[in-house]
C-alpha cells in the first residue's frame, strides 16, 4: 500500500546551497532502495517535503527527518493512502522556490511569501503539483536554484 506524507519545517540556520545539496545528495542516494519518491521545497527558512511510498519505510523516514538537527518544528501537514504516486519521477527532486511567482504564491499562500505553516497541507501539495506541471523541480542537485 502506497502513502504520501508531507511536512514543513524550519532550518535550524540559514540553509546554505550546499546544506541544501548534501540533504537533497543523501536522499537521493538512501531513497531508491527504499521505494521511496518525492520532492522537496526550500525557501523562506521553510522546509517542505513531500514523501511517497510504502507506509513502512515512508513512516521510518519521517522520524528519521524529524529527529535531524539541522532543522525543528516539523510539523506534518497531510498524509493519505493514494493509489499512485505524484512524484514518481524523483528519488528527490529540489524545487526551485525562486521559480515561484507572485500569483501562484497568493493562490496557495495568505501573502505572497512561501509559508506553509499558514496553510492547508491541501493547498502545499496542489502548489507542488503546479510547480512540477510548470517544470520548477530540478531533479539533479548540480542543477541548484539560488535563495
Ligand atoms: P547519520 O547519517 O548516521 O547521521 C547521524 C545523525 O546526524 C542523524 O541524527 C542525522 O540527522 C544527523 N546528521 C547527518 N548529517 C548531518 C550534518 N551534515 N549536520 C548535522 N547533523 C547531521 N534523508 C533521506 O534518506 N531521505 C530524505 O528524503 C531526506 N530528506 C531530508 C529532508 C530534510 C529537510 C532534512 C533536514 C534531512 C533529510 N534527510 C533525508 C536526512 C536525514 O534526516 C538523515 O540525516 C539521513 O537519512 C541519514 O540518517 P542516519 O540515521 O543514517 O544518520
Amino acid at each position: 500500500m502506497l502513502v504520501r506524507l508531507l511536512y514543513a519545517s524550519r532550518a535550524r540556520q540559514p540553509a546554505d546551497e550546499d546544506l541544501v545539496d548534501t540533504i537533497v545528495a543523501t536522499s537521493i542516494e538512501r531513497n531508491p532502495p527504499q521505494g521511496i519518491t518525492g520532492v522537496l521545497c526550500y525557501g523562506n527558512g521553510v522546509f517542505l517535503q513531500a514523501l511517497e511510498g510504502a507506509r513502512a519505510e515512508v513512516s521510518a523516514l519521517y522520524h528519521r527527518i524529524a529527529q535531524d538537527p539541522r532543522h525543528e518544528d516539523v510539523v506534518l501537514l497531510h498524509y493519505e493512502e493514494i493509489a499512485e504516486r505524484e512524484f514518481a519521477g524523483w528519488a528527490m527532486g529540489l524545487v526551485d522556490t525562486c521559480r515561484i511567482n507572485t500569483a501562484t504564491l497568493l493562490k496557495y499562500f495568505p501573502r505572497a511569501e512561501f509559508d506553509p505553516y499558514r496553510t492547508s497541507g491541501r493547498a502545499s501539495l496542489a502548489l507542488l503539483g503546479e510547480l512540477i506541471a510548470g517544470n520548477a523541480v530540478v531533479a539533479r542537485s548540480a542543477e541548484r536554484p539560488r535563495y
